[in-house]
This record gives structure tokens, C-alpha cells and sequence, in this order.
């Protein structure tokens, strides 16, 4: 990936995202954007840093840290976006900013007293197993609203959302579906929660569904850093 490679993917899927908005009636700006840089080096973080993206995303703690260690100069903010082992939770809680992955209560009580006490509170997403695969990471719809009750009370930590992984694109045959339920659980539980305001779904193959059904943040790795090789 040149400079020139990283500025034109950008200004595309800022395009892309920019027109979706408009396509939903939804105003510029509605719709942030998360760069993905799993298995992609520091270098390229800072290409993406200096077209303007502020948000990154990781899904393994440890390459999280290594790498905003090598850019700690830059004034990033860090989304993890990946299963979360309990072992795992406190260098998660000292780097982020975000965590869309969070599942099970156990993760968030680790969370939540790891926060160091000079940092905001923790922004977090429940991930939600939207199209219910058995294989995939996530809270069953029905098993969400009393989760994100216990969460809610626990200090430290703000839940501000929902997250999910649809089962791929390719494979729906209503590619907005997933999207509209993971919105209308939202919804749902936003009635004893109103300060839910992040709906965090779409990735590069489906950004548009997404943004059609209510996102609030997109998650983009591939055709902002190119294809990933493991
Ligand atoms: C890798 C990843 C993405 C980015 O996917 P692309 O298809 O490369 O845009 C988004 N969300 C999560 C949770 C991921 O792990």
C-alpha cells in the first residue's frame, strides 16, 4: 500500500459511506468510521492518521498494544473489536476508548474495575449474535436486555450500543435483515436505556445495508488497508 493507494481507498469508502447517508435521508455525518488495521503494521496506521481517521480497530489485545506503543505519538482513539479473554481485560482497559465485544457480564465487571480512574469511562457495545450462528462470538437477542441491565450498573464503563458480525453478505437473501433486527433490539431495550446512540454494524461489503438500517459507525478494513493475508 503507497500513500497514494491509502488516500484514494479512503476518499472512496468516504464517498461511499457520505452517498448511504444520503440514500437513508440521513444527514453527513451521521455515520462514523472505524478503521480495521488488524495484521497491519504501525506504518500504515499513520498513512490513514494523516488522511484524517482518528479511530482504529483491533481484535487482539496484544497487537493492540504493541501497536499503539509505536504510534503513541498520535492522538488515536482505540476500538477493540475482538473476542475478549478475561485474561486479556486489563491492557483492554487501559488503551481503549471503545469496546464493541463485550458479552458476557464477567468481561465487564473486569472491565469495569481495571478502568484506570484518570480515564473517561469506558465506552461499551454489546456484541449481539444477530443472525444466530452457534459458532459465532455474541449475546442471543433474548438473553440481551437482562445483560445489559448488570452491565449498565456496573461504574466505570458506559454502554452506549449494540454490535454485530452478520453471517456474510453473500449468503442473505435480504442483505439489510440483520441490520434492521440488530437496529429494532436497539430500539427495544433503548426503552429503559435511552442513552443508547451507537449502533456499530457494516463492514466493507456491506457498509450500505448498514448505514440504510440505522449505523451510526461502520467498521472498514479491507478497502481502506487492502486484503488481509492471515
Ligand atoms: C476484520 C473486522 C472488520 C473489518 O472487516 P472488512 O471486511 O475487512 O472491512 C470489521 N469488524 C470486525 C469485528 C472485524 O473483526
Amino acid at each position: 500500500m503507497t500513500p497514494t493507494e491509502i488516500a484514494t481507498n479512503i476518499s472512496e469508502v468516504t464517498a461511499r459511506i457520505r452517498a448511504a447517508e444520503d440514500a437513508a435521508g440521513r444527514p453527513a455525518g451521521a455515520v462514523s468510521l472505524l478503521a480495521v488495521s488488524k495484521t497491519k503494521p504501525p506504518a500504515l496506521i499513520r498513512l490513514a492518521y494523516a488522511q484524517g481517521l482518528t479511530a482504529f480497530g483491533e481484535n487482539y489485545a496484544q497487537e493492540m498494544a504493541e501497536k499503539a506503543r509505536a504510534v503513541a505519538d498520535l492522538n488515536i482513539s482505540w476500538h477493540f473489536i475482538g473476542p475478549i479473554q478475561s485474561n486479556k481485560t486489563a491492557v483492554i482497559a487501559e488503551i481503549c476508548d471503545w469496546v464493541h465485544s463485550v458479552d458476557r457480564l464477567k468481561i465487564a465487571q473486569r472491565l469495569s474495575q481495571q478502568r484506570p480512574s484518570d480515564r473517561e469511562p469506558l465506552n461499551l457495545l454489546l456484541q449481539i449474535n444477530i443472525s444466530g450462528e452457534d459458532t459465532k462470538a455474541g449475546v442471543s437477542p433474548a438473553a440481551a436486555p437482562a445483560l445489559i441491565d448488570q452491565i449498565a450498573a456496573l461504574p466505570n464503563l458506559i454502554v452506549r450500543g449494540l454490535m454485530a458480525i452478520p453471517a456474510p453478505a453473500s449468503t442473505r437473501t435480504d442483505p439489510q435483515a440483520p441490520f434492521r433486527a440488530l437496529r429494532l433490539l436497539q430500539e427495544q431495550l433503548a426503552v429503559s436505556h435511552p442513552n443508547l446512540d451507537t449502533l456499530s454494524m457494516g463492514m466493507s461489503a456491506d457498509l450500505e445495508a448498514a448505514i440504510a438500517e440505522g449505523a451510526t459507525l461502520v467498521r472498514v478494513g479491507t478497502d481502506i488497508f487492502g486484503a488481509r493475508y492471515n
